[in-house]
């Protein structure tokens, strides 16, 4: 049960919402980086690298061939001797002069003393022996040793979350092991007596339970670990022990519904009684409102709001950069500004996060809403590329207006 009408007003003008803005300066204050670890290369996507990566080899190691064709002294058309072949994995040991030719494949050493290569397309009467060969400049397609990463370089800074490109590059410059930030550890307690799992069949007043499945696929995406998952039931002992379980093993704890002031919600007594110290509850959003962060040592304890949109925006919102910087990323990469292409009704107290859906234009992001908004609707999330965060206000923020958006 929730408080009604006064009574709800009553607790809505006593408690003071902070901004979204405060809300994560208090929560990245509270934030201890975690320690790192070696990380072989196959299993390092998606994890934030905890060293500067500084290559011990050019890359390419060595001049190489742009194109299939011919190493040769650059200069003027002619009819040159073709020597011998550099493949790509077996060069040709000796050296070049003028006068003279080596096949060469893409990817090839060039040999000594080549100054360019020509394409095969540029040449013609090949016989094995002799090519006549267009006139050729200095240099041309051959690719220089360092000249994608040089020796001594940093090819990747610390920071830097390990996507594709990221691993790719760790590797051209021969990395077996990365030395990467500890995955934060995150326990997910969902509450409430109406949950049922996926599968189950329904009784009276029952729901199936989302959060606890969409909250573990936006942990996975932060890079952190999910090691403890539970259901908890709407007592005051059930609560407490399920806090205490998980304030054993976790760096981040997150906990959905029960954290507002109905009778049966038991989150925030809990967590006093745990020693959680707290931090804020009530954050001047929608969806979101009723989202509570407090810590205890150095643990992170997230109680989000129940409602299974809230649940994500404000897990988006507050516990994925602290999950970014836990590891020592950017905590602010994900933001951006886009254009609206239809105008959107103020709230007129509060910050609203609407999900939107993004194009890219000439002139940068656009983003349209992605219909309903309601706090229950989840189907809202669908198809949504972000949040487009509304100031409050009268009126309306009007089509062609900038605002923030806050990639999902
Ligand atoms: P609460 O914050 O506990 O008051 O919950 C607010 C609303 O969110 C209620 O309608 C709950 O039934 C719903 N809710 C709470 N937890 C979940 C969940 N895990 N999955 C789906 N809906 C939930
Ligand atoms: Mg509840």
């Amino acid at each position: 049960m929730k408080l009604a009408g006064p009574a709800y007003r009553q607790w809505e003008d006593a408690v003071v919402l902070i901004s979204i803005e405060e809300g994560r300066r208090r929560v990245l204050a509270a934030v201890h980086a975690l320690d790192s670890e070696d990380v072989p290369l196959p299993e390092a996507h998606g994890r934030v690298l905890a060293e500067d990566l500084t290559s011990a080899v050019d890359v390419p190691p060595f001049d190489s061939s742009a194109m299939d064709g011919y190493a040769l002294v650059a200069g003027p058309a002619a009819e040159l001797e073709v020597i011998g072949e550099s493949r790509a994995g077996h060069p040709f040991e000796r050296a070049l002069a003028p006068g003279l030719a080596v096949r060469i494949s893409t990817g090839a050493a060039v040999p000594g003393g080549a100054t360019a290569v020509i394409p095969v397309e540029r040449t013609s009467g090949a016989n094995g022996d002799r090519v006549e060969v267009e006139e050729t400049p200095e240099g041309a397609n051959i690719r220089r040793a360092g000249e994608d990463v040089r020796a001594g370089d940093v090819a990747l800074a610390r920071g830097a979350v390990l996507g594709p490109a990221e691993l790719g590059v760790a590797a051209s410059v021969g990395r077996a092991e990365l030395r990467c930030a500890r995955r934060p550890r995150v326990a997910l307690l969902v509450t409430g007596d109406e949950l049922v799992q996926p599968g189950r069949a329904l009784g009276p007043g029952q729901i199936y339970t989302s959060n606890g499945f969409a909250l573990a696929a936006q942990i996975e995406d932060a890079g952190a670990e999910l090691v403890l998952s539970d259901t908890v039931p709407d007592t005051a002992e059930a609560t407490h022990a399920a806090l205490a379980r998980a304030l054993e093993t976790a760096d981040v704890l997150l906990a959905s519904g029960g954290v507002s002031v109905g009778p049966h919600d038991h989150m925030k007594g809990a967590l006093r009684e745990l020693g959680v110290e707290e931090h804020f509850w009530g954050v001047s959003l929608r969806p979101g409102k009723p989202t509570w962060f407090g810590v205890r040592e150095r643990i992170l304890v997230f109680g989000l709001p129940g409602n299974p949109v809230s649940a994500m925006v404000t897990f988006q919102l507050f516990a994925r950069p602290a999950l970014a910087a836990l590891q020592g990323a950017d905590p602010a990469a994900h933001r951006a500004s886009a254009t609206l292409d239809e105008a959107v009704r103020r709230n007129p107290r509060r910050e609203e996060a609407v999900r939107v859906r993004l194009r890219h234009a000439d002139d940068g992001l656009h983003a349209v809403t992605t219909g309903e908004q309601g706090s229950h609707m989840l189907t809202s999330m669908l198809g949504a590329d972000a949040l487009a965060l509304i100031a409050p206000g009268d009126g309306e923020v009007r089509a062609g207006e900038s605002v923030e958006v806050q990639f999902l």
